[in-house]
């Protein structure tokens, strides 16, 4: 897996003094996504973020907030698949305590390392499932052929079929008998076999 660019933001070049607040806007590289065994990028690869950082009297509150354009394969049928987030995500770092809970992971010393906080935000904000369009019929269990497109006139499947199918039933005409439920499951197996 590809390792992200370094993409830090040195908080003490923000000058801030306790009680004041910055907002700066700012393009961050950002890692692949690995999902459901899929590798998803975004595009374009450092999107546009809006970074809010404000300093407290015992640390620092953060707001992140941008929007990323995700593509990748189709968790059922392997097309092309994109996906569109506005994602925002919060922070706070708390200095000088014990208190594991009140410190950010993100925050080394001076440094936020904004490009894993966002990569992470967006795993976070990102659907289980990553499809082609919202009622993608998979792959055909048999053959492996994509169910979307396939044309009830001339389909053929020659793969095996379940022993409850009628010898004459052909792939496609499999289609309209499939509900929602058993053609997510057939695709989901297919692509874990
Ligand atoms: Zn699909
Ligand atoms: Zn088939």
């Amino acid at each position: 897996m590809p390792r992200a660019p370094e993409t830090v933001v040195d908080l003490s070049r923000l000058n801030l003094h306790p009680g004041a607040g910055k907002r700066i806007e700012l393009p961050i590289e950002l890692a692949p996504f690995e999902l459901g065994g899929q590798t998803y990028v975004a595009d374009p690869s450092a999107p546009q973020m809006r970074l809010e950082a404000s300093r407290h009297s015992s640390g620092f509150a953060f707001k992140l907030n941008f929007e990323i354009h995700i593509e990748g394969p189709c968790m059922r049928c392997l097309e092309h698949a994109t996906h569109d987030l506005d994602v925002e995500a919060r922070e706070v770092d708390a200095r000088d305590t014990e208190d594991a809970e009140l410190r950010s992971p993100y925050i080394d010393e001076d440094e936020l390392d904004i490009g894993r906080w966002a990569h992470d935000a967006v795993m976070l904000a990102l659907p289980t499932q990553v499809l082609c369009r919202p009622d993608c019929l998979g792959l055909c269990p048999f053959c492996g052929e994509p169910l979307n497109d396939a044309d009830p006139a001339d389909a053929t499947c020659s793969a095996t079929r379940p022993p409850r199918a009628p010898s004459s039933q052909r792939c496609a005409s499999l289609k309209p008998a499939l509900t929602k439920r058993r053609s997510t499951r057939f695709g989901t197996n297919y692509l874990r076999s």
